[in-house]
């Protein structure tokens, strides 16, 4: 083989390697294009998407636009305007410092500008194709800036190949305009895609009024206001009552200096300050922008760091760490936190008629509290040998005399025994019960074993999942993105027991849903399947229908059940473990955490030093 040789390569080739690392999609693009309009200025900010942006992306401005020279100028790589020496890197305050975007744009698309500065009499239009210039010509037209962007990777099909179908584009596209949004309250922006529009925000300069926009007047309702100074940092936003969670972390739109990033610091400062207030896996919904003053001249963050400038970094981790959980706190502490919502699901219609039933017995919630604090904080999770997950076997005979020791449970249907007996609950959180014919200690977590009950009768039917009709439909707001997913697969969910329709942009009409799932949270069961909807791309996207139904059946259960906080009388936590032993799976929820832990006997004679 000949030695290879170096070729410099010509601008063309360069101009396309380059672009791969700015625009690796659409929405790549369109991020591209309005921070460009927001640092000319603009108050008004319109984007107009066709097929997820692959046939058309255009944005629109009213900010400075450019003169005739300018124009032809910025499709040159390293043409800015917003940096001019080394220094001017050390305090950015510009979104882009590049010169980068629209050369790359160019490069990889058919490429249309219609500018015009304030102080001009004539517009300018100014075309290229695969980095090629190929007009400029004068025109007529408003100042400001409007670029389209046709035919997105026409020259480059691998890059084309690798992306997903044309709503998930949408859906980025739609995430991004979000996110921005949110941080420049003060812009109005508009998303029009395929001639329909489904974002606009006012631009008056309240942060709620887009949060409303965007998330919905529900979700808005329930955001706590985010205000925090001190050494230099100034933490502002919102972030969301404790009773507002979700399953990703999609829902944390983090800002520093208006600029949009992702952080591990800043997400898990959050997530600490929430900590046992959310159920385990879930995030919360917030919305924050964090300024920095610059000490000595110099910005205390770097921004020049990544490709896309999604990652930023700290000259003081700690310091941004402890800013944004003192500031999370301290909105949560503002506010007096409300007790979760009632239970749901047959067995809290069980829990609710119980109640009405009790006539002051109390419940036996503390035979077992010592010791079981004792065990589970011990044993259990540094030797998996001691704690078992076990599964208790539905045909165990129940001695039910020794349950009655303790007064008030009465013995069930025979044809529901499991051997399980519940000697009482810890924590609001956890069944304690022995069983009739095996020893040990067995610890059941409410939440996720009345998750599994509700899934696997869920699950249970093959096709379509019997629904309830509604006597009041509630109408849903939702983000005009999950509006139109969750009409997109409006037959999907139907089979699963969700009847829906549209009945506006950003509102929803639930007409039925799943038998015995209570209506009181609708809302936010929905909510979170419209998320799971754009995750996936629906049913046509990367995820197999079975995939999507799980996903749908265990966000449902997952809502229904009984939460963790609810205290349980003996009898309804007999009605529980009858019910989880009915089932297939009964050691696991569906999201495979275990339902029941055994301590066994072997291990309490170790605890108490008896081998
Ligand atoms: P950067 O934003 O990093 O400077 P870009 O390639 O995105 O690089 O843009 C190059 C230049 O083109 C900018 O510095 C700016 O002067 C000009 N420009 C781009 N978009 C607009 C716009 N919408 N309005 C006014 N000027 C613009
Ligand atoms: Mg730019």
């Amino acid at each position: 083989m000949n030695k290879p040789t170096i070729n410099i390569l010509d601008p063309a080739t360069a101009n396309l390697i380059a672009a791969g690392e700015v625009v690796d999609r659409p929405a790549a693009v369109v991020k591209e294009l309005v921070e460009n309009s927001l640092d000319a200025g603009a108050a008004h900010i319109s984007v107009e998407i066709i097929r997820g942006g692959l046939e058309r992306i255009r944005v629109s401005d009213d900010g400075q636009g450019m003169n005739r020279w300018d124009a032809q100028l910025c499709l040159l790589r390293h043409a800015t305007s917003k940096v001019s020496s080394p220094a001017d890197l050390n305090n950015i305050r510009t979104m882009g410092f590049r010169g980068e975007a629209l050369p790359s744009i160019a490069a990889v698309s058919k490429l249309e500008i219609l500018t015009k500065a304030a102080d001009a009499d004539l517009a300018t239009i100014v075309r290229a194709e695969g980095g090629k210039l190929l007009e400029v010509t004068d025109a007529g037209g408003p100042s400001g800036t409007t670029v389209t962007v046709t035919e997105l990777f026409f020259n480059t099909p691998a890059r084309k190949k690798f992306l997903k179908s044309v709503s998930v584009e949408a859906g980025h596209i739609h995430d991004v305009l979000a996110g921005i949004a949110m941080t420049f309250p003060g812009i109005s922006f508009r998303l029009v895609n395929n001639s329909r529009l489904v974002l606009w925000t006012p631009g008056d300069g309240n942060l709620i009024n887009v949060l409303t926009a965007i998330y919905g007047q529900e979700i808005a309702a329930k955001m706590l206001p985010v205000t925090f100074s001190a050494e230099g940092i100034t933490i502002s936003g919102y972030t969301g009552r404790p009773d507002l969670y979700r399953s990703s972390r999609q829902w944390e739109t983090l800002a520093v200096n208006s600029r949009l990033i992702t952080s591990r610091t800043i997400s898990s400062a959050i997530e600490r300050a929430y900590h046992s207030l959310l159920p385990q896996g879930t995030y919360p919904v917030t919305v924050i922008n964090i300024e920095f003053s610059a000490v000595n001249g110099e910005s205390p963050v770097d921004v020049n760091v990544h490709p896309q400038k999604k990652e930023i970094k700290f000259a003081n981790e700690k310091a941004v760490f402890s800013a944004v959980y003192r500031a999370i706190d301290l909105a949560l502490q503002n506010q007096a936190i409300r007790p979760s919502e009632a239970p749901s699901g047959r067995l809290s219609e069980f829990v609710k008629k119980e109640n009405e039933k009790k006539e002051n017995k109390p419940a036996m919630n503390n035979l077992v509290d010592a010791p079981a604090d004792v065990l589970l904080d011990r044993p259990v999770d540094k030797s998996h040998g001691e704690a078992m997950i076990y599964l208790p076997p539905s045909s165990m005979p129940t001695a039910w005399e020794s349950a009655s020791t303790y007064g008030h449970v009465p013995p069930p249907a025979p044809e529901k025994e499991t051997g399980l007996i519940p000697l009482g609950q810890i924590d609001d959180c956890y069944i304690v019960a022995k069983s009739a014919r095996e020893q040990g200690l067995f610890v059941i977590d409410q939440h996720a074993a009345h998750e599994r009950i509700i899934y696997q009768r869920l699950y249970q039917n093959s096709g379509r999942i019997p629904a309830q009709q509604l006597l009041i439909p509630p109408v849903l707001r939702f983000s005009g993105r999950e509006a139109e997913v969750l009409t997109e697969n409006a037959d999907i969910l139907e089979e699963l027991g969700y009847k829906i329709e549209q009945v506006g942009p950003t509102a929803v009409k639930l007409l039925e849903l799943p038998a015995d799932i209570p209506s009181g949270t609708a809302e936010n069961m929905v909510g979170e399947i419209a998320a799971l909807l754009i995750k996936s791309g629906g049913n046509s996207g990367e995820n197999a229908p079975g995939m999507l139904r799980h996903a749908i059946l265990q966000t449902t259960a997952c809502h229904a059940a009984i939460k963790a906080g609810e205290r349980l009388t003996l009898r309804q936590m007999q009605f529980l473990l009858d019910e989880l032993a009915a089932t297939d799976t009964a050691s696991t929820c569906p999201h495979g955490r275990p339902t029941i832990v055994r301590i066994s006997s072997d291990s309490l004679a170790k605890l108490f030093h008896r081998t």
